[in-house]
């Protein structure tokens, strides 16, 4: 993308979405069916179409009333929407610019506003609070008080607390923090150098899959680096609004692998993904990193698209299991990549994969959604379950660690138990039963 193209955009920032781009949509209605608000309610005002005409009026001077919050806030930035529309109206970017400027304005208590402080300033950009965090959360399962406050029935007091404790992810240790900085070596004969970015509550929560997607590109001939001045993408700070302190990040990560002569850069993380792919209109306005960001966004990949267009190292061990795949959002819209996760699955020897109908609409997970806006989150959930069901899977495959928890709990909820797991953590199954086999096992943990 030229950066003449990113102007409107970035002189935008903060004061709303981009008139030129709210001014592409011809009100059509295609992306109607596409999006889950819409297919849940029925109602224009959630739909596509309907928050682009609440936006485009407010931009041109109508009030912020508290319907307009509540119909931008129920959007999952899902992007399915974009996907759908034939005429290329950048919704993601819609979305994000209005929900920037609302939050200049947005009525807030102050509960809510050191809440969110605590959040986003103070734990998600801090490592040494989120393994604080982790290690209470660890404390919390591991010493069955998690259990016995299950079994007490004191979360159904107030069902919305049932719903997003449900919803609650597991500490797992020993948490990644303790390979960042690390490199670990080819499994044979390097072909590529590669750094891998770890995200930051997945260094706690999801540990194993951060390790499983090391042991793969390990597999596949990738010296892959953990650097060590890595933090948070900033996704869930731009998805709330709050363009300044994602930049922040952004930057860091940016120093972080400057001057490694890298291949590419990678993450599991499909939400991260599409954000740090965005680099370079979050910082197109800073002259002193433009140019960086570009260099950066061009080697970003995610592990699926990265490991599909290289050849795939076949030697795998065979999965006797029936697989369907969900894609995630910020996978299949936000980054347009819907093949590569496929093509990965269908290459695991014993597998029988099959499609379910409408596979790339939201299961309602979106980041911190299906935690503030959980009674919606939960219908789609239910919705995406029965499709499931439909495929008789016993694996539910995904690309996004938000996604696997929130299918995870489709499963437990309205499902029948199935498995979820990321594509690489298949992968990873395959060499590894393989590995088993032969006695050759991958290097994770070395240090180089
Ligand atoms: S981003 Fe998703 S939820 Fe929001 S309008 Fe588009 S399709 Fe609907
Ligand atoms: S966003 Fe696209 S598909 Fe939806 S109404 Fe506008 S032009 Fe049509």
């Amino acid at each position: 993308m030229a950066v003449s193209d990113l102007l409107p955009v970035l002189h935008e920032l903060g004061t709303g979405p981009a008139q030129s781009d709210l001014d592409k949509c011809v009100h059509c209605g295609l992306c109607l069916n596409a999006c889950p608000t819409y297919r849940q309610l029925g109602v224009e005002m959630d739909s596509p179409r309907g928050r682009i005409y609440q936006m485009n009026a407010v931009k041109n001077g109508a009030p912020v009333t508290p319907e307009y919050i509540q119909h931008l806030d129920l959007c999952l930035a899902c992007r399915g929407c974009e996907t759908a529309c034939p005429s290329g109206v950048p919704y993601g970017r819609l979305i994000e610019g209005a929900r920037a400027a609302l939050e200049k304005q947005r009525p807030r208590s102050l509960s809510n506003r050191l809440f969110r402080r605590f959040i986003f300033r103070g734990l998600l950009p801090s490592r040494t609070a989120l393994q604080i965090a982790g290690a209470g959360l660890y404390a919390y399962q591991a010493s069955g008080l998690q259990k016995l406050v299950r079994s007490s029935g004191i979360l159904n007091i107030w069902s919305k607390l049932a719903g997003i404790e449900a919803l609650s992810p597991t500490a797992q240790v020993p948490f990644f923090y303790n390979k960042i900085g690390r490199t670990f070596p080819p499994l044979g004969e390097r072909r590529y150098r590669v750094a891998f970015l770890a995200g930051c509550i997945a260094n706690i929560t999801f540990a194993r899959l951060n390790e499983a997607t090391v042991r793969v590109l390990q597999q596949n001939g990738c010296e892959v680096v953990i650097p060590a001045a890595q933090n948070c993408c900033g996704a869930l700070h731009l998805h709330s609004g709050l363009a300044e302190e994602a930049q922040k990040l952004a930057r860091n990560n940016i120093d972080a692998i400057e001057g490694g002569n890298f291949d590419a850069i990678i993450t599991n993380a499909a939400g991260c993904g599409s954000t740090l792919k965005e680099y370079d209109e979050l910082l197109a306005g800073d002259v002193a990193y433009r140019d960086k960001a570009i260099r950066f966004t061009s080697l970003m990949k995610d592990v699926t698209e990265f490991l599909a267009s290289i050849d795939l190292n076949p030697n795998m061990g065979s999965l006797d299991a029936v697989v369907t795949y969900q894609d995630s959002c910020h996978l299949a819209h936000g980054q347009k990549i819907k093949d590569a996760p496929r093509k990965l699955l269908k290459q695991v020897p014993g597998i029988t994969y099959r499609e379910m109908p409408k596979a790339d609409i939201c299961c309602g997970s979106a980041g911190v959604y299906n935690i503030v806006q959980n009674e919606m989150a939960m219908d789609i959930l239910r919705s995406k379950m029965a499709s499931v069901s439909l495929t008789k899977a016993s694996v539910i495959a995904t690309a996004n660690p938000g996604c696997m928890l929130q299918l995870e709990a489709g499963a437990r909820l309205y499902g029948a138990g199935q498995r979820v797991a990321h594509v690489v953590e298949v992968l990873d199954e395959a060499y590894r039963s393989q590995v088993s086999s032969t006695k050759e096992t991958p290097a994770l943990g070395s240090t180089v």
